[in-house]
């Protein structure tokens, strides 16, 4: 079973057809149960599945992008304009 905590608010997990891991998403089937799909692709990931915590991401290939637009936001994004940060795929 994947445990999600606030230390490891990600999840990765081996896609097949990226033949990588990737971050996943959640999201839920026809069935109401919870599932985690490729970002990148989409497709359902049922094994090999790693939370891992925001430093960990750049293991992964993974980076926080945060947004600078507001110009008051540091780390994690600006709190009072509603910007969030975000992951994104660095390779
Ligand atoms: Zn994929």
């Amino acid at each position: 079973m994947v445990k999600t905590t606030n230390q490891a608010p990600f999840t990765v997990g081996h896609c097949a057809i990226c033949g990588t891991r990737v971050l996943t998403y959640v999201d839920l089937n026809d069935d109401g149960m919870l599932v985690h799909g490729c970002l990148r692709c989409g497709a359902a990931l049922h094994d090999d599945l790693q939370s891992v915590s925001q430093d960990q991401l750049a293991e992964h290939g993974y980076e926080i992008a945060v947004a600078s637009s507001c110009g008051s936001g540091g780390s994690g994004g600006c709190g009072s304009c509603g910007v969030k940060s975000a992951p994104v795929a660095t390779h």
